[in-house]
């Protein structure tokens, strides 16, 4: 999650300190490396997966499950055994939130070429295997979004009591600081990300209201010295720290695009499809051993980072802080960045003034200058002293600082200095599926959209603020199901290049008219309806019937649309749903929305076994046909 400097980190009171130093030299960092390479035209297409892991321990005498507490080293023997040693090792390893959590990528980008698509499962399985070789026996590696009993007592091996009292990181009533990875990194963030907000941060989940669910569902809690108390509202599962959101896992894609327009194009179309492929990719249901009612991470974290003041919550008069800011520092993405997006950009922006006129008038146009003014109204969270004080025309790290604290749907990133890395867009709200076959197919169903949107010139860009309403829908109970998405009607933009001349409509200036779009089902915008819309996946394999393509991949890509299709026609279990059967036919559950100890035991180990290809689980992954030579799937 973003940069890891070495050095001695400050508090939060001497940041404050330096926070105008690092704005100013953060736009100045970032206006050296947009003047270097604005004009960089021709790179490749180049795109690689980033997949969050957690380590579990399994006890199968006393039938418990916990995380494992020593990513860090595991790591380290990763890294040691990898790319220490091998500057072409096939995987990279990385640090996450959790010192239960390891990130694993590709040691190399994937390119343009179709065969690609056919070595990102096979990938993906080398890092489990790699990880399995250094486990001990009852151990292992899931991926899987979010641990359903973090935060309930002795979660983690080694156990650890929270400290709610100690002036540490979280203060948490239930998450024990040492659940946070030991890189100074990451409790300085916690700690600071408290201090800024004046309180500890506030997550509330709906509770599951089952047939035997207290209700109202009110709870007390042990230590509490009365924060928790007014802060949990009735009928929610109430969580109080940084690691209830961001010690959940994900799986990101990054694309470099072969221009700055390019990647400011695939942007703002990629935006509009976030809600959709997150609420395809649902994976959360279950907070603090509570059933909850979403199926999503997303809000969770967006409320574990929310650094904003009650000042800029809007719920005092402002007089310390400068402006009111309606998002936390983790949410959805607060305006287009491409010509064509500007006339949909309708969220009130909150920008700083300063830095959008200085932008300006070092020539950088409006759309960038504002998207880069609004990133900057934050705060940098972490500073070490070491690295106050940088040579600007070489370093980014006061840019990086601000940017990888917005943690958005999209990420628009600029190359780092002095490389040869182009113009990159991350794109971030899937949750991560079980299975290597599913992770893959949710990757390169993503990828295709980019070259469907770049080839076809399609256009999906709707008002932000229905992408907004999407969201909110996205993260709903079985919103696959039953969710209604705003979607655009007509996607195809015959004859005007969305890249560069972009959008001739646009240009003369037409109003955004209601027709435009409409609500639609995840299974019309995925599999198409007739009369109403083509859907994506018709769409794609239209382009796949033009490209050549050998008979491994095509069998192994048909695959993964396949997997897709079923999910939004609900003919298959997202994850979600999965895991609430399971629970809901588990026989020690008493339908009052808890997941005990043995439930949540017998849980993971179930997904511990489909994921290790030891057990089918049809109703969620489908039945993949295989070609001779095709990867593994767990089916076999
Ligand atoms: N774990 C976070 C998530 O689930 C993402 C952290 C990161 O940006 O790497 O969205
Ligand atoms: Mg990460």
């Amino acid at each position: 999650m973003g940069l890891l400097s070495q050095g001695s980190p400050l508090s939060w009171e001497e940041t404050k300190q330096y926070a105008d130093h690092v704005r100013k030299h953060g736009i100045q960092q970032f206006l050296n490396i947009y003047n270097k390479v604005k004009d960089r035209q021709k790179d490749v297409l180049k795109w690689g997966d980033e997949v969050e892991y957690m380590l579990l321990s399994f006890d199968h005498k006393k039938q418990k499950v916990q995380l494992l507490l020593n990513g860090s080293e595991i790591l380290q023997t990763l890294q040691d055994r990898g790319e220490h040693i091998n500057p072409n090792h096939p995987t990279l390893w990385r640090p996450e939130y959790g010192s239960y959590m390891i990130e694993g990528t590709p040691g190399q980008p994937y390119g343009g070429m179709m065969s690609d698509f056919n070595t990102v499962e096979d990938n993906m399985g080398k890092r489990r295997q790699e990880v399995s070789l250094i486990l001990k026996e009852n151990q292992s590696l899931a991926s899987i979004t979010s641990f359903p009993r973090l935060g309930c007592p002795g979660f983690t091996l080694p156990e650890y009591e929270p400290t709610p009292v100690d002036e540490r990181a979280s203060k948490s009533l239930f998450f024990p600081d040492e659940a946070i990875n030991h890189h100074p990194r990451f409790s300085t963030l916690t700690r600071n990300i408290r201090h800024r907000r004046g309180e500890k941060v506030v997550i509330n989940v709906p509770i599951f209201s089952d047939k035997n669910t207290p209700s109202p569902f009110v709870e007390t809690f042990q230590n509490d010295d009365g924060e928790a108390t007014r802060a949990a509202k009735p009928d929610h599962i109430y969580m109080d720290a940084m690691g209830f959101g961001m010690g959940n896992c994900c799986l990101q894609v990054t694309f470099q695009a072969c221009s700055i327009s390019e990647a400011r194009c695939l942007y703002d179309q990629l935006a509009t499809i976030c809600p959709i492929v997150m609420a395809l990719s649902a994976a959360s249901p279950f907070y603090r051993g509570y059933v909850s009612n979403i199926d999503c991470r997303w809000g969770v974290i967006a409320a574990s980072v929310d650094d904003r003041t009650r000042e800029e919550r809007g719920l005092e008069p402002l007089k310390n802080n400068k402006y009111r800011i309606s998002k936390s520092r983790y949410d959805s993405i607060d305006s287009y960045l491409s010509k064509c997006g500007e006339k949909y950009s309708d969220l009130p922006l909150t920008i700083d003034k300063d830095i959008y006129s200085l932008l300006i008038k070092e020539g950088i146009d409006h759309l960038l200058a504002q998207h880069i003014a609004h990133l900057f109204i934050r705060d940098p969270l972490t500073l070490y002293e070491e690295k106050i004080h940088l040579d600007d025309t070489k370093e980014s790290d006061h840019f990086e600082n601000i940017q990888s604290t917005n943690w958005q749907t999209m990420r628009f990133k600029p190359p780092p200095p002095n490389s040869d890395i182009g113009w990159r867009v991350e794109f971030r709200p899937m949750e991560v599926q079980l299975t290597d076959f599913e992770n893959a197919a949710y990757v390169v169903f993503v990828v295709l959209l980019t070259r469907v949107i770049l080839s076809y010139k399609l256009d999906f860009l709707i008002p932000l603020s229905k992408v907004d309403e999407n969201l909110k829908v996205a993260q709903k109970r079985d919103a696959v199901r039953q969710g209604m998405f705003y979607f655009r009607k007509d996607i195809y933009r015959a004859g005007s290049p969305v890249v560069d001349g972009c959008c001739t409509t646009a240009q003369n200036g037409i109003e955004t008219d209601a027709e435009e779009y409409t609500l639609m089902s995840i299974d019309a915008i995925i599999n198409g309806k007739e009369g109403v819309f083509p859907g994506l996946i018709p769409t794609l394999n239209n382009y796949l019937a033009n490209m050549e393509v050998d008979v491994d991949t095509r069998c192994t890509i048909l695959n993964y649309l396949k997997l897709i299709k079923k999910r939004a026609s609900g003919e298959l279990m997202t994850m979600a749903r999965w895991m609430r059967e399971y629970v809901a036919q588990h026989p020690d559950y008493k339908q009052d929305s808890v997941i005990t100890e043995k439930i949540n035991y017998d849980l993971l180990t179930k997904c511990d076994q489909i994921s290790k290809g030891f057990c089918k689980c049809p109703e969620l992954i489908g039945e993949p046909v295989t070609s001779k030579t095709s990867a593994k799937r767990p089916q076999e």
